[in-house]
């Protein structure tokens, strides 16, 4: 066995690959390990982008975290900048995927608009929520929609609220970041390591793969979908669940990220479709965010369309808002790692205080992540739990269940 580390980060997807750059930052010794080779197709963050947006009807700890989460985004678009020597002008351009992807932009502001019958709740309750935190917004109805977003083809009596600071983050490139920095900062990192088991002996953590063993004052668990899987005993509510994404080519370029933004479409309180412009022709990209089936996180998801109908749902929607997009040209599948309340959880293991833990994504967890990589870190460094993880904790997720 190696020489002790202070923290191991399990699972260097979204959420561990943040931890363990900010623990690393912060001068930890830090190994971060992976089953697979992030970014990769079997978790939850695959697919280029992910919408980034406040406007939270959760709860204001959402909010609070969000606000700090876009400005450890824009941070780490700066630290890649300088740590790998990147000019404002290359980082100001979208660049293709083919370039290095610390070399590229992380986060791209094109603003969010929220779709929504007038009559319904669900932009009332985000107005609401704008306002008594402080977020910008603006509330447009059908004529002013169709003015500023010719494009959009609005429902009939349906109003927008538009949210500026919102906009697009590049979940694969930034955790590539996210690892290539934590290097420069120190920390090892293992990809192609499977954790099997982990124990508390004594006053540090075990750590099992294969015939491999390492030990650490502290330990991460941030393993998505497969949460529940190494912390056996504390039953965490954490479900694998398949979601697909279909890109629509963008040929008149009116779906393009220089003047469209991301979106959400509220078609009734349990189904809503979201998506993203189109980014360097990339296609505008759209999901369901309810409709999918339960997984198990070992099979490998079923190729987007192999599920009846699921291309045609998909299509019928981008027909119906973006009549100037074209055919589908191509698609997605990926996990979700949701909780009956698709409330996170974060927390320290009530039995093992050395062994820390954060899931439970839901299917809107990225945006999260740069904040959420930053409070774990120093809530296992110092020991304090800041104030904006609390409605994270075990307890919550129990009583939301
Ligand atoms: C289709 C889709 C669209 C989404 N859209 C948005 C969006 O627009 N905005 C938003 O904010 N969020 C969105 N999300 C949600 C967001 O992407 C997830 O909440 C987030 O990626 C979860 O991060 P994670 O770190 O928990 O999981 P992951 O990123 O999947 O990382 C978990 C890692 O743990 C590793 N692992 C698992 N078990 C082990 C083990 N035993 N040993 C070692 N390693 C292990 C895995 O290999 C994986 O790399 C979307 C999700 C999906 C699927």
């Amino acid at each position: 066995m190696s020489r002790p580390y202070d923290c191991i980060v399990i699972g260097a997807g979204s959420f561990g690959a943040s931890a363990g750059m900010h623990l690393a930052r912060a001068g930890a010794r830090v190994l971060l390990l992976d089953m697979f080779h992030p970014p990769h197709k079997r978790g939850s963050h695959h697919g280029d982008t992910r919408i980034f947006r406040t406007a939270y009807t959760m709860g204001s700890a959402y909010v609070r975290l969000a606000e700090r989460a876009r400005a450890g985004w824009l941070r780490l678009e700066e630290d890649a900048r300088r740590c790998f020597g990147l000019t404002s002008d290359a980082a100001n351009r979208m660049a293709s995927t083919d370039e290095q992807p610390e070399r590229c932009k992380l986060f791209l502001p094109t603003g969010v608009i929220s779709v929504g019958e007038a009559y319904s709740n669900a932009l009332d309750k985000k107005e609401a929520s704008c306002a008594a935190n402080g977020v910008p917004y603006e509330r447009w109805d059908e004529r002013e929609a169709q003015r500023r977003l010719p494009a959009l083809c609005v429902p009939t009596q349906a109003q927008v609220l538009y949210e500026p600071e919102g906009g697009v983050l590049f979940s694969e490139r930034i955790i590539e970041a996210n690892l290539r920095l934590a290097e420069a900062y120190g920390a090892e990192w293992k990809p192609n390591h499977p954790v099997q088991r982990i124990a508390a002996v004594g006053n540090a953590v075990e750590v099992w793969s294969g015939n491999e063993r390492f030990a650490a004052s502290k330990v991460l668990v941030t393993t998505g979908a497969w949460l529940p899987r190494l912390l056996p005993s504390l039953c965490l509510p954490v479900r694998a669940e398949r979601r697909t994404v279909a890109w629509f080519e963008d040929t008149s370029g009116s779906y393009a990220a220089e003047r469209f933004p991301a979106f959400i479409v509220h078609q009734s309180a349990d189904s809503e479709y979201y998506g993203l412009p189109s980014v360097c022709g990339s296609g505008i990209k759209a999901g369901h965010h309810q409709l999918g089936q339960t997984w198990d996180p070992d099979e490998e998801v079923a190729p987007f369309g192999s599920c009846s109908g699921e291309e045609r749902l998909l299509s019928e929607f981008a027909a119906q808002h973006f009549p100037e997009a074209g055919r589908c040209i191509r698609g997605a599948a990926c996990m979700y790692e949701m909780t009956p309340s698709e409330q996170f959880i974060i927390d320290r293991h009530p039995g093992e205080p050395a062994i820390w833990f954060a899931g439970g994504g839901s299917g809107h967890g990225f945006k999260f992540a740069s904040a959420i990589g930053d409070t774990v870190s120093r809530w296992m460094l110092h020991g304090k739990r800041e104030p904006e993880l609390e409605a994270f904790s075990l307890v919550c997720a129990r009583l939301n269940t």
